[in-house]
């Protein structure tokens, strides 16, 4: 099953590398983002140099009319949305007793609201098709917690549940629901870190180096493909062996 995928987030980071990976998969993707439209053109223009479609969409995930608006425009321009990719996210280190109730809301809003919005907007399609594949992007901190990072946290864990649940609903539509739980990642996410902690955090890690953006779309890949048919509701952890 090939189609139109729709990456959320891949200006950049690890949504543009999986972007990148679906496009040579075999799809026409739908290179999502909010603000990095330069960003998200160069990667169409990348894919599209590779003899694939790709079309750039901006949205606030969290918009739910707006997700639904580039649903539908997408499935004009492209055609029907066979995979999901939510990767759009945000992250912020903070001691809980200092977050806000507006930056508390805001990491509800972009990591669970965002995958309610996108899946309502793409699961009615998928589930008339009996095709369609769903991967989520979590974390490591979702399934460990991250101290510093409980908001973050939180809204990680949220996504493995509703990747579970959600899996089990839609399964009997033949759609798989899976996730993935990266460990560090070396991207912009990252840019608040220096070199030291960075090393550190390598060091700390079983396979000794920082994940790759590749890292994860080659697990994201896998999931999408026929070759997991029959995985569904799984968490694959991309992450150096950090979490076991
Ligand atoms: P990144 O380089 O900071 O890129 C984030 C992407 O999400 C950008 O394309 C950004 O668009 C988009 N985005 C952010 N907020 C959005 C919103 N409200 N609506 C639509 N798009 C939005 O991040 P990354 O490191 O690649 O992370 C990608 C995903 O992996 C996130 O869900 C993150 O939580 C997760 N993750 C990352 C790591 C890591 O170590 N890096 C580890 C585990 C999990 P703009 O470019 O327009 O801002």
């Amino acid at each position: 099953m090939k189609g139109v995928a729709l990456v959320t987030g891949a200006s950049r980071g690890i949504g543009r590398a999986t972007a990148l990976q679906l496009a040579k998969d075999g799809f026409a993707v739908a290179v999502h983002c909010l603000h990095s439209i330069d960003e998200a053109e160069a990667v169409c223009h990348q894919i599209r140099a590779n003899g694939k479609q790709a079309q750039t969409y901006l949205c606030d995930v969290a918009d739910t009319a707006a997700v639904h608006r580039m649903v539908q425009d997408i499935q004009l321009a492209l055609g029907p949305i066979t995979a999901l990719v939510n990767n759009a996210g945000i992250a912020q280190q903070k001691l809980f007793t200092d977050i806000t109730p507006e930056e508390w809301h805001r990491m509800m809003a972009v990591h669970v609201d965002g995958i309610y919005n996108t899946c309502h907007a793409v699961l009615p399609e998928m589930i008339r098709n009996h095709a369609g594949t769903i991967v989520n992007v979590s974390s490591m901190w979702g399934q460990t917690g991250g101290s510093c990072e409980v908001h973050y946290s939180t809204a990680k864990a949220a996504v493995i549940g509703f990747t579970k649940a959600l899996a089990k609903e839609v399964g009997p539509a033949g759609i798989r629901v899976n996730c993935v739980a990266p460990g560090v990642i070396k991207t912009d996410m990252m840019a608040g870190f220096d070199e030291e902690t960075l090393s550190a955090l390598a060091e700390e890690t079983p396979l000794c180096r920082l994940g790759t953006p590749e890292d994860v779309a080659n697990a994201v890949s896998f999931l999408v493909s026929e070759q997991a048919g029959f995985i569904t509701g799984q968490v694959l952890a991309p992450n150096g062996g950090t979490v076991i």
